[in-house]
């Protein structure tokens, strides 16, 4: 059986649609441009650890949930806005989509985005979910290094790159077994395609 092809895919990563609402000042995730000003040129750096809530991962792996997501912000003012931009550490565990064992992994992955100022020109000729916006002078970079990580993970993690994964009779992985492990439950059918393999090898067809 041909194991499933790693994958990736961004379809599922549609950004919420959280543009209406307020950031929430004492959220961890929102950061105050109040220091930056507005005057474009000018850089802050900020760095913080945060709990990684539910929704920071996929079916079979993610970041769990309360593990420290480690973040580090850059803010560069400009004229249309604040740009957002940085990286966060995070330890993925999941399991292997072949054999099912428990796996891990750091993974530092970064970012890059301009937040919009409510009045500038970006503001007037965007959706606010094509381009994210300062909102009462604040950004929230939830969303941005959730997309991030999420984009990451793999759609089939694999434990290691040529994991052969169970044996489709016995549900055992295959490295626990015994070389030419098989099972001697051959009927007819199975039979008679190994014949039909056996000589397809035989007709040399190239
Ligand atoms: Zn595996
Ligand atoms: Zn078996």
């Amino acid at each position: 059986m041909r194991p499933p092809a790693l994958a990736y895919s961004g379809s599922c990563m549609t950004r919420q649609q959280r543009f209406d609402v307020h950031p929430v000042p004492t959220s961890p995730w929102v950061i105050s441009t109040r220091e930056l000003g507005r005057s474009p040129g000018v850089m802050c750096r900020y760095r913080r650890q945060i709990p990684a809530p539910a929704d920071f991962k996929l079916e079979i792996i993610g970041v769990a949930e309360g593990r420290p997501i480690q973040l580090r912000l850059r803010f560069e003012s400009a004229i249309e806005g604040v740009f957002v931009s940085g990286s966060a550490d995070v330890e993925v565990v999941g399991e292997c989509a072949r054999c099912l064992e428990p796996l891990s992994y750091p993974l530092t992955v970064s970012f890059g985005e301009l937040f919009a100022y409510p009045d500038s020109v970006t503001d007037a000729t965007t959706e606010p979910d094509e381009v994210s916006r300062v909102v009462d002078e604040m950004v929230d970079v939830e969303d941005l290094v959730r997309d991030a990580v999420l984009l990451a993970l793999p759609l089939a993690p694999l434990c290691r790159d040529d994991c052969r994964g169970l044996c489709p009779d016995c549900g055992e992985r295959w490295v626990d077994l015994d070389l030419g492990h098989s099972h001697e439950t051959l009927d007819a059918r199975w039979a008679a395609l190994e014949g039909w393999l056996t000589s397809t090898d035989d007709a040399d067809i190239v």
